[in-house]
């Protein structure tokens, strides 16, 4: 099955900060590779999923196989690369793990498993954080089990990995 991939039209060889979302339910984020590829000067990278509709295999189901690799592809200027929405989508994983291993200049990488990171209990009117649906919990818990297993050790000291968790308080991942 062919699955939908961004095509790219040219090099954007001046572009510093990329935020780039709205994706199809089966995007491959792996292919975001060829895209970064276009973009030699870019600093900033802020993937923003809304990991709701996310609906594709995860990568701590008994039928994924090992993660695809992208070879070839090396990332000179990115230090900050922030995801929200991160989720246990095997192409999700696939694209971290290949930042953690060719993005020679990362300096931050954030993972953001929460619904709405602007939207805090901190500074929300009802003192509560935006909730999140059992399916999205769901998704969060099965986000932190895939950083365990697949990020944790692949970050060389030279990157700070944040990772971001639904706030317990409003948002608790039931077990
Ligand atoms: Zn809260």
């Amino acid at each position: 099955m062919q699955r939908d991939t961004l095509v790219v039209p040219g090099k954007f060889l001046h572009l510093q900060c990329l935020c780039i979302g709205a994706f199809n339910p089966d995007y491959d984020y792996l292919s975001l590779v060829s895209f970064l590829d276009a973009c030699p000067s870019l600093e900033t990278f802020i993937l923003s999923v809304d990991a709701d509709r996310v609906r594709q295999e995860s990568v701590l189901a008994e039928s994924s196989h090992d993660l695809r690799q992208m070879p070839g592809h090396v990332h000179r200027n990115i230090k900050d690369v922030f995801i929200i929405g991160f989720c246990s989508a095997k192409s999700m994983v696939e694209l971290t793990c290949h930042m953690l291993e060719n993005a020679k200049s990362l300096e931050y990488l954030t993972l953001n498993t929460s619904s709405n990171p602007e939207i805090s209990c901190s500074d929300s009117e009802n003192g509560r954080c935006l909730p999140m649906s059992k399916h999205m919990r769901k998704e969060a818990r099965k986000a932190l089990l895939a950083v365990e297993r697949y990020i944790l050790g692949k970050v060389p000291c030279s990157v700070e990995l944040e990772v971001v968790k639904p706030c317990s308080r409003c948002n608790t991942l039931e077990i």
